[in-house]
């Protein structure tokens, strides 16, 4: 089923959202006050709109009380951003994603009854911490708080070894749901190289220099598991 989104401010955040929405087939009402905005995104959106909106007439005048999810990605102009939630809420929308700078902002915005409040900044930079730490940390998803999933590069210890023989689940707590490897294939007479991704690998699968293992688990065990690898190196 096409869902319908609204994505309301378009500076670099909600344009990326937008045009990832529209490359996967998905109707997109796009919205800024921004003439320049609007003209950037008018030639891919569904409906491209140059409105203030905090104004209930003006979005209403373009069907947006019927979207499945309005994304609001307006940041630096916190007022903007409640006003434009509030009027939505007004609307009758029920699905509401919200950017937020700050978390005063995100803790506004929730209590007005946003679904989910994403801080873009914020969530880089500690990813980015989180690789700088640990080096062999590729990328770093938060689940909940202590929580997250981890993309960790193999060490030539665990090289060889099957996922069983590895005992990362015994020794650390934490659990392998995927392994990503390099694969090479010939496409039109050239060698190509490309990744797979196995998300039910058995005990049995070898584990390989080169590859990529997926692991969820607390934090702090990750830390350990990561100081467990250096130690080795
Ligand atoms: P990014 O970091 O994603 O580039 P930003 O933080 O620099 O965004 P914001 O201040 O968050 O920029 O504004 C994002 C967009 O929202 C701008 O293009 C701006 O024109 C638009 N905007 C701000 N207020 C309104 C409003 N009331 N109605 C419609 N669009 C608005």
């Amino acid at each position: 089923m096409k869902r319908f989104f609204a994505v309301i401010g378009l500076g670099r955040f909600g344009y990326s959202v937008a045009e990832t929405l529209i490359n996967k087939g998905c109707e997109v009402l796009a919205i800024d006050r921004d003439e320049e905005k609007i003209q950037a995104i008018s030639d891919i959106a569904t409906f491209a709109v140059q409105c203030d909106a905090t104004d209930e007439r003006a979005l209403k005048a373009v069907s947006a009380q019927n979207v499945d999810v309005a994304v609001v990605s307006i940041g630096e102009n916190i007022e903007a951003s409640i006003l434009i939630v509030q009027t939505l809420k007004e609307m009758g929308i029920e699905s509401i994603v919200a950017k937020a700078v700050a978390p005063i902002q995100g803790k506004i915005l929730k209590n007005l009854g946003v679904n989910e409040v994403i801080y873009p900044e914020r969530d880089t930079a500690i990813r980015l911490a989180h690789r700088l730490i640990s080096p062999n940390v590729l990328e770093y998803l938060e689940l909940a708080p202590g929580y997250s999933i981890e993309e960790v590069s193999v060490s030539d210890k665990l090289s060889g070894l099957s996922i069983g023989e590895s005992k990362i689940r015994q020794q650390h707590n934490l659990n392998i749901i995927g392994i990503k490897k390099q694969v090479t294939r010939m496409v039109k007479g050239r060698m190509m190289v490309g990744e797979s991704f196995n998300f039910t690998p058995s005990p049995d699968e070898i584990i390989e220099k080169g590859d990529v293992l997926v692991l969820i688990g607390r934090e702090e065990d990750f830390d350990k598991f990561s100081d467990a690898e250096d130690d080795k190196e």
